[in-house]
């Protein structure tokens, strides 16, 4: 790979992930954020709902496809539901298109 295109790349993965930088979460126990029972997903949630970048954060979730953890202030059942309905509506919308 040429400087040039790493270069590129990186700066692209520096504008994917700048928003970590105002995560609230960033100095928390990542424990919070990857709960094993429902209270402690509303646990995660609350800390999400008063975050600046929880959108960015969703985006990230459902762009890159992790299953895992409380991101965006969703769970994983949501973040697949959500993903889910977004497949529908590309399919409604162009049903020859991708999936
Ligand atoms: S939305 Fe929640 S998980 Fe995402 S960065 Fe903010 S606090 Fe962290």
């Amino acid at each position: 790979m040429s400087n040039k295109r790493a270069t590129q790349e990186t700066t692209r993965d520096d504008d994917r992930t700048a928003w970590i930088a105002l995560a609230r979460c960033r100095d928390m126990a990542p424990r919070i954020f990857f709960p094993s029972d429902g209270p402690g997903v509303e646990v995660a949630r609350r800390y999400c709902a008063e975050c600046l970048v929880k959108t960015d954060c969703l985006e990230y979730a459902l762009e890159n496809q992790i299953h895992h953890g409380v991101w965006g202030g969703t769970s994983e059942r949501e973040r697949r539901r959500i993903t889910k309905r977004r497949r529908d509506k590309r399919l409604a919308e162009n049903p020859g298109g991708p999936r």
